[in-house]
C-alpha cells in the first residue's frame, strides 16, 4: 500500500503526517513558525518536516495544503498569499520536487480540508458540501461527488471568505474590504475584542474566559450572528446537501455553535433541510486532505 505525506501550512505552525492508502494515519508532527515568518522560512519548515516524517518510509508523494490563491496544476501560489506573509508568488512544487525527487501536489488549504471530509470524514457518504475551515482566516471548498472539488476558471473558486458581509467594512488582506473573513473568523474574534476593550488577547484567552467576561460574550454574540447571515447565504447559492465547518475555532464551538445554528434557522427564507456539522477531523482535516491530494495525484498517473 502506497504512503504518502499530507502538509497543513497554517500562520503559525506546519502540521504534516504520513498516510496511506487506506486513510490510515501512520505517524503526526508538528513545526511552530514566527507568525511573520519570511516564505523562505515556511519552505525550509516544510523541508524539515518532510525529513522528519520521512525517516525509516518510503514515501510516494507529498501532498502540500496552502492557503492563498493557489494554481494546482503548478503548484504556486498566485496573487492572494493568505495568512502567510509576502507568500504571494511563492513556487511551492518545484524546489520540493526537485529536493525530494517524488511527485508534489499543491492545493489550497480549504480544499485539501474538503478533500478529508469527502473521503473519511463527515462529508464521506454525501453527495455534495460546502467545507467552511473557521481559523485564522475563513476558507471555503466545494464538493459534488460527481465532480470533485471545483476550483474554478482561475483557481479562485470558494474563496467564500473574501465574499462581501459588510459592504465598505473592515479592511482586509486581500485588499477588499468588508470581507466575510474579517467578521467569521479567530482573527476577526480577537481584532473585535481588541476593538471593543482596548485590550488584546488571544482566541484562547477570550473563550476561556467566556462565562465572566461580558465583552467576550458580546464578541462572540457578533460572530455567531455574522456566521449565520454567512450560511444563509451559502445555502442560497450552493443549496448543499450540507455544510461541514473544520477550523481552529471548532474546538470553542460549545460557546457559539447552537446560538449559530439558531440565528441561522430564524433568520433564513426557509429550511430545506441543509445539515450543519462539524469537520469530523476538526483542525486536522487539512494535513489529511492534503495527503488525499497526493495520492489522487500518483494514482492517477498509475
Ligand atoms: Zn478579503
Amino acid at each position: 500500500m502506497k504512503k504518502v505525506i499530507g502538509i497543513d501550512l497554517g500562520g503559525t505552525k506546519i502540521n504534516g503526517a504520513v498516510v496511506d492508502e487506506s486513510g490510515e494515519i501512520l505517524k503526526w508532527d508538528t513545526l511552530s513558525t514566527s507568525k511573520s515568518g519570511s516564505p523562505e522560512e515556511v519552505m525550509y519548515g516544510i523541508k524539515e518536516l518532510v525529513l522528519m516524517l520521512s525517516e525509516g518510509e518510503n514515501i510516494s508523494a507529498i501532498g502540500i495544503g496552502s492557503p492563498g490563491f493557489i494554481d494546482s496544476v503548478n503548484g504556486k501560489v498566485l496573487s492572494v498569499g493568505g495568512n502567510i506573509e509576502g507568500w504571494a508568488g511563492t513556487e511551492i512544487k518545484s524546489p520540493l520536487e526537485k529536493e525530494f525527487n517524488i511527485p508534489v501536489q499543491v492545493e489550497n488549504d480549504a480544499n485539501a480540508a474538503g478533500l478529508c471530509e469527502a473521503w473519511i470524514g463527515a462529508g464521506r457518504d454525501m453527495e455534495s458540501f460546502v467545507m467552511l475551515t473557521v481559523g485564522t482566516g475563513l476558507g471555503g471548498a466545494v464538493f459534488t461527488r460527481k465532480e470533485g472539488i471545483w476550483r474554478g476558471h482561475h483557481f479562485q473558486a470558494a474563496e467564500v471568505g473574501h465574499s462581501i458581509l459588510y459592504p465598505g467594512g473592515h479592511q482586509c488582506s486581500c485588499g477588499q474590504r468588508g470581507c466575510t473573513e474579517e467578521y467569521v473568523s479567530g482573527t476577526a474574534i480577537e481584532n473585535e475584542y481588541e476593538r471593543l476593550s482596548g485590550i488584546k488577547k488571544t482566541g484562547k484567552e477570550i473563550f476561556d474566559n467566556f462565562e465572566s467576561d461580558s465583552i467576550a460574550r458580546k464578541v462572540v454574540g457578533r460572530f455567531t450572528w455574522d456566521f449565520a447571515m454567512f450560511l444563509i447565504t451559502i445555502k442560497n447559492i450552493f443549496d448543499p446537501q450540507a455544510v461541514i465547518i473544520g477550523g481552529g475555532v471548532i474546538l470553542s464551538k460549545e460557546f457559539w455553535w447552537d446560538d449559530m445554528i439558531g440565528n441561522f434557522e430564524s433568520e433564513v427564507n426557509n429550511d430545506p433541510g441543509m445539515i450543519i456539522l462539524p469537520a469530523r477531523y476538526f483542525n486536522d482535516s487539512g494535513t489529511i486532505g492534503a495527503a488525499r491530494a497526493a495520492l489522487d495525484k500518483i494514482l492517477e498517473a498509475d
